[in-house]
């Protein structure tokens, strides 16, 4: 049998590296990490969703400030964002985050951790700062970057990608961002509040769009609401700076031609797979822009390379990554052959208000032709709510034929948590009557997942037969009071 360095490398220190570094090592395995950044934590950490979600709590509490009077509040006059501070908070979160993802952690759980960049030169080896490293399996976990379009000027024109927008030292006056999908949004919701002048340009007619549109067309009315502008249904046909500004001129949904201009330009029109310079082409590994190809075990074309997290391009979640890195531990490490299972695969786009999601939504039942049943319950109704000021969505429960959740989506305030309650539930396969019964909190947002449990019941629990069957046995004298009859 080959003698390798190592049992397992990994090349990538972000979510899914991590994980697969982390669970090989405490199960023993010789493993070896290769980060081609100075610190381990990937993108999540320095450019996705830690700055991400630390820069929209800055700017909903900006927001909070400007909107005090809706709360009862004397309305503020607030002096403008220095951004050089928000940008120092986001440091400082990241600052705390790194230490669980610090080289000496995962040396003390006994992987070696080198930096550098390194490229594959045979099937079991890569080469990496003039040394040989030889792994009896290997996982390619080296993420997505922002995906830059063959637009005419673009490679010409500056533009900010999730690189350096968290990192800018000073907030731009105006913003075109070109892709109106969860990080566009996101980003584009916070700086508005920030008082960036952002127009959102998408070649669909919808934003968000793998949400249902019902769902997305409020998350876009709330946008635009606070002066966020849209260009949907657009083309882009060039992208040039003249020196002052950056002008980026489009096809709108009418076929009109416009040339938006603005102080920057931010990318956000999907992601690209980071595969190059690994030479993976020279060792008959199969990938293109989307991502590296693999199976349901995430093998890739040699079954000793796997490739888990975002350059595999499935889901581009963090907790996506996470689990894959779980999936290769079992089928790498424990030689079980473990598949992977998105069906109640969880996500949230963090806009105000938030849009959690799990399992299939209407657009992905009718393609799959299922005979779906949706139930809606609405924040406005939620007495939490209201005390909030946040009722703005609402939740959908998508039952099958035999009336069976198979999707949930939510739309308000803290929809990712709420998501949390479904996930136990679906994954658990628990029964609607359970959740309808159990006794959640007052006053509470997710009484509104109970809430809409119990709508579906309702009108079996309350039906004419049912109160026919009681007043038959017990005699039941009926209605106290209506429309006809008011009995002292
Ligand atoms: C703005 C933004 C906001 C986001 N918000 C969320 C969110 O709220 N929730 C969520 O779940 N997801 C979010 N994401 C997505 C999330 O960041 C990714 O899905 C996640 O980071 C993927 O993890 P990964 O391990 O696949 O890749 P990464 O975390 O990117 O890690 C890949 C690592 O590989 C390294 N690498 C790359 N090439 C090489 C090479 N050749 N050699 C060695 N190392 C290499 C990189 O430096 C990096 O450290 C967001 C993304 C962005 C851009």
């Amino acid at each position: 049998m080959a003698d390798y360095d190592f049992d397992i490398g990994v090349i990538g220190g972000g979510a899914a590296g991590l994980t697969i570094t982390a669970g090989a090592a405490q199960l023993g395995a010789k493993t070896l990490l290769i980060e081609k950044e100075k610190e381990l934590g990937g993108d999540c950490l320095h450019f996705g969703c830690v700055p991400s979600k630390t820069l929209i709590k800055s700017a909903h509490v900006y927001h909070q400030m400007k909107t005090s009077e809706r709360f009862g509040l004397p309305a503020v006059q607030v002096p403008p964002v220095d951004f050089r501070k928000v940008s120092a908070r986001i440091q400082s979160v990241i600052d705390i985050i790194q230490h669980h993802d610090s080289e000496e952690r995962f040396c003390n759980l006994g992987a070696k951790v080198q930096f550098g960049s390194p490229h594959f030169t045979d099937e079991h080896t890569v080469q990496l700062n003039g040394n040989q490293y030889s792994a009896k399996n290997w996982v390619v976990a080296t993420g997505s970057s922002a995906f830059a379009p063959p637009v005419p000027g673009l490679d010409q024109t500056d533009y900010l990608t999730n690189r350096e927008i968290f990192y800018m030292d000073r907030l731009p006056q105006s913003m075109i961002i070109l892709g109106g999908g969860p990080i566009g949004c996101e980003l584009g919701q916070a700086f508005n509040r920030f008082g960036t002048r952002v127009t959102i340009v998408d070649q669909l007619d919808q934003i968000l769009g793998k949400e249902d549109r019902d769902m997305a067309d409020t998350v876009k009315a709330v946008m635009a609401s606070e002066g966020v502008d849209f260009q949907l249904g657009a083309l882009i046909e060039s992208v040039r700076d003249n020196g002052t500004e950056k002008e980026v001129v489009i096809k709108d949904n009418n076929g009109k031609q416009i040339a938006l201009k603005a102080e920057t330009i931010l990318m956000s029109m999907g992601r690209r797979a980071n595969t190059s310079g690994l030479d993976l082409d020279k060792i008959g590994v199969d990938f293109d822009r989307m991502g590296i190809k693999v199976d349901n075990r995430l093998r890739t074309t040699h079954k000793h390379i796997y490739a888990a997290g975002d350059v595999a391009g499935g889901y581009q979640f963090t907790h996506a990554a996470g689990y894959e890195g779980g999936i290769v531990v079992s089928n790498a490490i424990f030689h079980l052959p473990r598949k992977t299972n998105y069906a109640y695969l969880p996500w949230c786009t963090f806009t105000d208000p938030p849009l959690g999601s799990i399992g299939m939504n209407e657009t992905m039942a009718t393609e799959a032709g299922i005979d779906y049943k949706v139930w809606v319950e609405a924040f406005e109704a939620n007495d939490r709510s209201l005390a909030e000021g946040e009722t703005t969505g609402k939740i959908k429960m998508i039952l099958d034929e035999k009336e069976n959740p198979i999707g949930v989506q939510i739309l308000g305030p803290n929809a990712g948590d709420l998501v949390g309650e479904w996930v136990a539930i679906l994954n658990g396969k628990v029964k609607l009557s359970t959740l309808a019964a159990a006794v959640h909190p007052y006053p509470t947002m997710g009484e509104i997942n109970k809430k809409v449990a119990g709508t579906f019941f309702s009108p079996k629990i309350f039906s004419d037969k049912v109160k026919k069957t009681l007043k038959f046995f017990f005699h039941l004298k009926g209605r106290a009071c209506g429309p006809d009859v008011c009995v002292e």
